[in-house]
């Protein structure tokens, strides 16, 4: 028997992610400090109800332990394991940029631990790797994203969670992972699949209204972060990609790709301008207050899944942010 409390899936979620205290203002860092004690509150709660429990040791033999190396993968193995594992996130912080994320000693231990680990590969993660190999374990399956779809090492964008085929098909490979550990368990985690994938037809119901209404609609973007949504939905990226993957990878774009980048926000050849919340530099904010003299709304992204969001509500905010401002010119800088 396994004595479970609902406390709120948002809370319950965190109780079971590595807290990181990365961020420099003050403003974020109280933000985190909130979100922390949030966080500790539903613990305390939890840990008092599996104390109670302690008499039957058993019980925790039978929690798989998991991590996700991003927080909307871990996200998705809680929602499908439920009950049954134990989740930790290795980059769940929106205050920092992935690309440049150091693996920490909590790090290592979550995946010395751990029997099932879902990474997201093609160089984004690459220090899993290292904290792999430096703990194996026989009884551990590794799911590379990018290698079990079928993704060449010269993929370009490794954003791979915003192509919306993408997190069922992870989710199914997570359920036969999970299954293979418990097959007792095997319906639990059926139907929590089928939940998951029937919870992303408001997503795609977005996606769809974009393509039927705005379909080769022209924006610009900073990097290529939501390139995969915006393909889907049929709208046109006309930022050059040599521009994105500069500003993606922390080098300087061209002085023509910048002259190209202005002008689309001067001469109004985009409906959207959308921007990488988590890497915001001089130049990014220069070209966001050239959106706002030009009244092109503008929309931020996430490379990482924000607080009080499962990956679907989160890539749903996300499309109908878009649509806010395809229909009616409205900004939506921040995901809340
Ligand atoms: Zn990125």
């Amino acid at each position: 028997m396994h004595l479970h409390i609902f406390i709120g899936g948002a809370k319950m979620k965190q109780c079971n992610f590595i807290f990181k205290n990365k961020t420099k203002s003050v403003l974020k860092l109280s933000a985190l400090s909130l979100s922390l004690f949030l966080g500790l509150a539903g613990c305390g709660a939890q840990n008092s109800s599996s104390n109670s429990n302690s008499s039957s040791s058993k019980t925790n033999d039978k929690i798989i332990q998991a991590v996700g190396a991003e927080n909307e993968y871990a996200d998705v193995i809680k929602q499908i394991g439920g009950d049954y594992v134990s989740v930790t996130a290795i980059m769940s912080d929106v205050g920092t940029d992935p690309h440049s994320y150091e693996s920490n000693t909590q790090d290592s231990e979550a995946v010395s631990k751990a029997t099932l680990i879902v990474e997201n590969g093609l160089g984004y993660d690459d220090f899993m790797d290292k904290l792999e190999s430096s703990s194996s374990n026989s009884n551990r399956t590794v799911i590379d994203v990018a290698k079990s779809l079928n993704y060449g090492d010269d993929t370009k964008n490794p954003h791979l969670w915003y192509k919306p085929d993408t997190m069922p098909k992870v989710a199914k490979l997570i359920a036969e992972n999970l299954e293979s550990q418990l097959p007792d368990k095997k319906d639990y985690f059926e139907s929590n699949l089928s939940k998951f994938n029937d919870s992303l037809k408001a997503f795609n119901d977005d996606l769809k209204q974009i393509q039927d209404s705005y379909a080769k609609t022209g924006i610009a973007v900073t990097e290529p972060v939501s390139d995969y949504l915006l393909e889907a939905a049929n709208l046109d990226i006309k930022t050059p990609w040599d521009y994105q993957a500069s500003v993606m990878n922390n080098t300087d774009p061209s002085p023509q790709n910048v002259k190209i980048q202005e002008d689309l926000l001067k001469n109004k050849q985009v409906k959207v301008f959308l921007y990488n919340q988590q890497a915001v530099d001089d130049s990014i904010t220069a070209l966001l207050q050239l959106a706002k003299d030009n009244n092109i709304p503008i929309v931020g992204v996430y490379e990482t899944m924000p607080p009080n969001h499962t990956y679907q509500t989160w890539m749903q905010a996300e499309a109908e942010s878009i649509i806010r401002a395809l229909k009616d010119g409205i900004s939506t800088e921040k995901i809340s």
